[in-house]
């Protein structure tokens, strides 16, 4: 068993609804019920209307590939015994974008508007981290 963690994110009152969320492995953006929009990462207000009435919604988990890399290099020792993997820019189905990784998936087969879905991987008792895998149904 390595002695060697993952670092963990810091949830603040404005993201801990969407670390909340993933624990219970559901993926959540930010939506604006007097402008429409969705938003992703969490902010205190809307960034198209800035109303400061956020709430939040529970999106379908899947999307498609906007751009990605595969890093060859990693920034902690944790990380470096998953090398190499794909670092992804996903576009979801509700229009946002967000940064994660491509797991369980061959990395030869990841390509830019592949069909993606989430997967939570448990980084504690407390969190899980949403991550994308590769999506044969689409
Ligand atoms: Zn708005």
């Amino acid at each position: 068993m390595s002695n060697i963690h993952r670092l963990l994110p810091v949830a603040t009152d404005i993201t801990r609804p969407y670390w909340d969320a993933a624990a219970k492995n559901s993926l959540v953006i930010q939506h604006c019920p007097a402008c429409g929009k969705n938003q992703f990462y969490p902010r205190g207000f809307c960034i198209s209307c800035l109303s400061p009435d956020i709430e939040w919604k529970e999106c379908s988990g899947k999307g498609k590939i906007y751009t990605f890399t595969v890093n060859h290099r990693a920034p902690n020792p944790y990380m470096e015994q998953k090398l190499p993997y794909v670092v992804a820019m996903i576009e979801l189905d509700e229009g946002t974008r967000m940064m994660t990784n491509i797991v369980d998936s061959p990395i030869a087969e990841v390509k830019i508007g592949k069909r993606v879905k989430v997967v939570f991987e448990k980084i504690s008792e407390t969190m899980s981290l949403p991550q994308f895998t590769l999506d044969p149904q689409g």
